[in-house]
């Protein structure tokens, strides 16, 4: 196995303070480890700042290169353009509210018709194709955005009193279609947890976190940041999808190997249910029947709305190392996989990619000239190789 790429992320000592008691509006602006995507980013980034059609934050915009795009082309062969609308022509569609009107007299209750447009799809395939071409279905006929357990109790209460349909909504990354609202004849109110986003209490003796369970992963992990912890939960989502969202889509992050899946995360927390208010304690496992906290996880918001969860956390690490390496082909990469977890390598990622996600990876993140200088690099340590073994044949 050859190193390529090394990168390391050293912590300042200054950072790796304990702490005891938390102040949410604590930032720690100076600590240069952390990435440049977490800087700032105390709270959610607001749904007005995400695409309405499509992923990702409007003010990132990153370019496919030139190579790369001759790559996906490549694989994809003839395309077609995309029927494309406007905002504003989709904005035209909105049908007016359902909402009973002791509903929509509600401070956090919403029935502007861009924010019910921008809660009506989640992120998969189907939902980028059907926003591009304006094709949203259906939309809530209200958003609410409530800023504590007893507000969510209060809209669950009017809820089940008008006859509502409800869809709880985290960051609205979903790619299973459980935040679309289905065409029909009773009122749709999504219950959007975006102000629920601090870190409430730290306790560093149990190193258990409590924040609101609408917290973005970029906004836990500043959060926890300024404390010297991290929760080590990245799935590719990572960026907008919510604590809540995780736990109630059983989600799987990039650094689960180390840092533990969602499960072993999530110790307890605060569930609103339609028949009322659900605490969830973090103890420790129970051989006492079934486990409450592993009941509620993975419902994608069916018996209730997380509205506090308390996760496990960890220390920073003083130092992290990512390498990456190339293997001959897709059997040896298999083979140092399973040895690595067999042999129980303390690790916090692994990760194998196949032939066509190397060569997109290489493609999409390199220049032509780096990509010239990988390839060659590549091809030299094969043929060396090869006339190494050749070699070892001759010489009997
Ligand atoms: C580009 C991309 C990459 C992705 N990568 C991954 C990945 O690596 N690993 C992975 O597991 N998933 C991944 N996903 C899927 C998705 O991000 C996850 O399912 C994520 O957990 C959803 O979180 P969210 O906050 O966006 O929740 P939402 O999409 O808003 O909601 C998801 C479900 O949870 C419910 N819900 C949301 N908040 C609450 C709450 N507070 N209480 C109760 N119910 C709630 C919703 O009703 C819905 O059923 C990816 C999606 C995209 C678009």
């Amino acid at each position: 196995m050859s190193k390529i790429k090394a990168l390391i992320r050293k912590r300042p000592k200054s950072a790796q303070s304990k702490a005891t008691s938390v102040n949410s509006d604590n930032q720690n602006t100076n600590n240069t480890s952390i990435d440049a995507a977490l800087k700032g980013h105390t709270a959610n980034t607001p749904i007005e700042q995400t695409r309405w059609n499509g992923w990702g934050n409007i003010n990132i915009n990153k370019k496919v290169s030139a190579h790369g795009a001759k790559l996906i082309k490549s694989y994809i062969g003839k395309t077609r353009k995309l029927s494309s609308v406007s905002l504003q022509q989709v904005l035209k569609t909105v049908p007016k509210s359902r909402l009973p009107v002791a509903m929509t007299e509600f401070d956090t209750v919403s029935v502007d018709n861009e924010v019910r447009l921008r809660h009506a799809r989640g992120q998969s395939f189907p939902d980028w194709i059907a926003m591009h071409g304006g094709d949203f279905e259906a939309f809530p006929d209200g958003v609410a955005f409530p800023e504590s357990t007893a507000d969510v109790e209060t809209l669950l209460k009017l809820a089940s009193e008008h006859d509502l349909i409800v869809i709880p909504f985290g960051g609205g990354t979903s790619v299973a279609g459980h935040i679309n609202p289905q065409k029909g004849s009773r009122p749709i109110l999504t219950i959007a947890m975006s102000k629920m986003d601090q870190l409430i209490n730290l306790d560093s003796e149990s190193q258990i976190a409590t924040f609101g369970a609408g917290t973005q992963g970029p906004a836990v992990e500043a959060q926890l940041d300024a404390h010297g912890y991290r929760l080590g939960h990245y799935p590719q989502s990572w960026e907008l999808s919510t604590l809540g969202g995780w736990i109630a889509a059983r989600s799987s992050g990039q650094q689960s190997l180390g840092y533990g899946r969602i499960e072993q995360l999530f110790a307890g927390g605060t569930l609103v249910t339609p028949q009322g208010v659900l605490n969830i304690a973090d103890i420790p496992a129970s051989a006492a029947g079934p486990d409450l906290r592993e009941m509620m996880m993975g419902t994608e918001g069916r018996t209730g709305i997380f509205t506090e969860v308390k996760m496990r956390v960890q220390s920073q690490p003083e130092e992290e190392l990512f390498k990456v390496a190339f293997l001959p082909n897709w059997e040896a990469g298999k083979e140092v996989l399973r040895q690595a977890v067999q042999k129980n390598v303390r690790l916090s990622m692994l990760r194998l990619s196949n032939a066509v996600e190397t060569d997109a990876h290489l493609h999409l993140g390199t220049t032509p000239s780096q990509f010239l200088a990988i390839s060659t690099y590549l091809s030299a340590r094969t043929q060396l190789k090869k006339s190494h073994a050749h070699l070892w044949r001759l010489r009997g």
